[in-house]
């Protein structure tokens, strides 16, 4: 899997809104489409085409804001691009709306395509797949994704994590919650869970209310360490990190608070990091070249 996007909703040139892009077989299956998703694909050297199916956890904007991009720049007819079809979103209540809006929205850039002979209006919907609670959402050629009920705050429901399971590999992306029992148990055995976090000094607290109302949605290290010590994962993983302006906390300070609870190894995620999960687990950054995935190869 890829790690297209790994930040929170303040603008980062180095960490864009949450994306992972999963390849299991001939499966691939994209899991929230953050900001500037697009640009990360291309990085990584995936046409946009490469996958029409999109899960989404929950519905703050860093998690879908990258949705129009994709999907309508998806159907350009050419190499970067070439969907070929409409994009299969998968998401709670809503996402109906979501398609809906996105039908409209997207119409005058749709007519002056379709009237210069370029696309099939088609390839410009979003296909809603509602799920209404936890469990197996997308299961399809040995792929499984099952949706796990999280909590994110009282009024942010629902969201949801996400279990990938694949021929015996077991991947498991918080997205955005609490310290979670539900959670707990059902990332056992899992071969890299990555995990949010968020964190700020006590000054910070005191003297910006909306930093703490930010921060109280969110798991903090000392929690993360928790939660990783009692699911053991052979690879743990930060993303999401939650450290917000003016003063923000360093995230050394964020690993001494985890280590304080779980003595394992943790690794913080970048955009654009590719993990590999075979006979072993190989992380690879972007800067080593990621996948090598060639776009003249593919199409
Ligand atoms: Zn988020
Ligand atoms: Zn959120």
């Amino acid at each position: 899997m890829t790690l297209l996007g790994t930040g929170i909703p303040n603008p980062d040139i180095n960490a864009f809104g949450t994306s992972t892009l999963i390849e299991a077989g001939d499966q691939r299956v994209m899991i929230d489409c953050g900001r500037g998703t697009v640009i990360r694909m291309a990085q990584a050297g995936f046409p946009l085409g490469f996958t029409d199916t999109l899960i989404l956890s929950h519905y703050h904007s860093d998690h879908y804001a990258g949705i129009f991009d994709l999907l309508m720049t998806g159907t350009i007819q050419q190499p970067f691009s070439n969907r070929g079809g409409p994009l299969h979103v998968y998401g709670p209540p809503g996402v109906d709306d979501i398609a809906e809006g996105a039908w409209l929205a997207t119409r005058p850039d749709r007519d002056i395509r379709v009237a210069d002979s370029e696309i099939d209006p088609e390839h410009m919907r979003i296909v809603p797949h509602v799920y209404v609670e936890e469990g197996v959402v997308f299961n399809k050629g040995g792929l499984k994704i099952i949706a796990i009920a999280v909590d994110h705050g009282e009024y942010i429901k629902p969201a949801y994590a996400f279990r990938v399971e694949y021929e015996g590999r077991v991947f498991v992306h918080s997205h955005d919650t609490r310290y979670n029992e539900n959670l707990i148990q059902q990332a056992q055995g899992a071969d890299v869970f990555v995990h949010e976090v968020a964190a700020a000094k006590p000054s910070t607290l005191e003297n910006y209310p909306r930093v703490k109302v930010a921060i109280d949605h969110h798991a903090s290290p000392a929690e993360v360490g928790q939660v990783f010590a009692q699911t053991k994962p052979k690879l743990a993983m930060l993303t999401h990190v939650v450290l917000l302006p003016p003063d923000p906390m360093p995230i050394s300070h964020v690993t001494a608070e985890i280590a304080e609870e779980y003595d394992g190894t943790v690794l913080v995620a970048e955009d654009l990091m590719s993990i590999e999960i075979g006979r072993n687990i190989t992380v690879i950054p972007h800067h080593h070249g990621g996948r090598g995935h060639s776009i003249i190869d593919r199409t």
